[in-house]
């Protein structure tokens, strides 16, 4: 179920994990924010209210947000820290784990996820378990994982995954994704919750609009809402302050079944980037 708590001036909603874990419905995605800009936003993000950051091994910011993140002076156990193993990391995940903790230097990391289902991730997966097991990975997951490769994983090892990553935004909304996620029990995470940024005018589409102005908020605010709305946990990436605030401040409006209904309407199922069965998706995977 989802709970609601205050931070400072803004609420943040809560979901429960399969594993018992609370993790918060939105964050800070940090895909190209790393260095001196990453550690600031990412201090800054925490005093505005975020608890919840979104990194990975392959952005080479887990060290940027590490920091930002002591630097904040709040509480490591109010936070919850969601990093990726690479692909290319899956014959050596024991070590590349390691180094991720200590990249982060907060001691433990609250979600693990296998970033690709490339590669060797039956063992990665396994050493996630083991992970786990010893605590100092809290929660498991996978990332850009089709509904039959969840099924496939969740059968055949010892601990489901709590967390599917995969690419959602009002084009994309992943229904059908989803019935099976909700039937297994893994939690839906979308990324690019604004469509990965200026390169498409989602936020420019007149039923988007028209909700805007109706709620008096801002477009990008009706996209990440509607999608908590649906139960699904956000991380929305920018390094602006202004924006910051805006994508954190949308838990004190609700869109009504009507408008959810025509936002509804605008979902063409088609990602931009989360095409992981994609035969020239599995080619270039090769090259990172
Ligand atoms: P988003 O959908 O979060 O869009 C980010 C872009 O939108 C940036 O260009 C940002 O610019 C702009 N933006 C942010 N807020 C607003 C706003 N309020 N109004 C208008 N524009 C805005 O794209 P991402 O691809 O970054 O996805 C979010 C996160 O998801 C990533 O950062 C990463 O953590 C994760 N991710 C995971 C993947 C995976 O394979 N698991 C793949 C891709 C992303 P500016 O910074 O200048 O504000």
């Amino acid at each position: 179920g989802l709970s609601a708590i205050f931070h400072g001036k803004r609420f943040m909603e809560y979901k429960t994990l399969r594993d018992g874990a609370r993790i918060p419905m939105l964050g800070l995605g940090t895909y190209k924010a790393g260095g001196g800009e990453g550690e600031r936003v990412v201090a800054r993000a925490a005093e505005l209210g975020y608890r919840l950051f979104d990194t990975a091994a392959m952005y080479g910011n887990e060290d940027a947000v590490g920091r930002g993140i002591r630097a904040s002076g709040i509480k490591r156990e109010d936070f919850f820290v969601v990093t990726k193993l690479s692909h290319k990391s899956y014959g050596r995940a024991e070590a590349a784990v390691a180094e991720s903790l200590d990249r982060l230097g907060l001691g433990y990391i609250d979600l693990m996820l296998l970033h690709w289902p490339f590669g060797d991730y039956y063992a990665a997966w396994r050493v996630l378990e083991s992970f786990k097991k010893k605590g100092v990975i809290k929660s498991i997951g996978v990332s850009n994982f089709d509904p039959a490769r969840l099924i496939d994983l969740i059968n055949y090892n010892e601990l489901p995954p709590s967390v599917d990553q995969i690419e959602t935004h009002l084009l994309c909304r992943r229904s059908a994704e989803r019935k099976w996620m909700d039937k297994y029990g893994v939690a839906h995470m979308g990324y690019a919750p604004l469509g990965h940024g200026v390169k498409n005018s989602m936020l420019m589409l007149p039923e988007v609009r028209r909700a805007a102005a109706k709620y008096g908020v801002t477009e990008a605010q009706i996209a990440l809402r509607c999608q908590v709305q649906s139960g699904v946990i956000v991380i929305p990436k920018t390094v602006r302050e202004e924006r910051l605030r805006e994508n954190l401040d949308i838990f004190g409006f609700e869109i009504d079944k009507d408008d959810m209904e025509s936002l509804a309407k605008l979902d063409k199922n088609e990602p931009f980037i989360g095409t992981p069965d994609a035969p020239e998706k599995a080619e270039a995977a090769l090259l990172w």
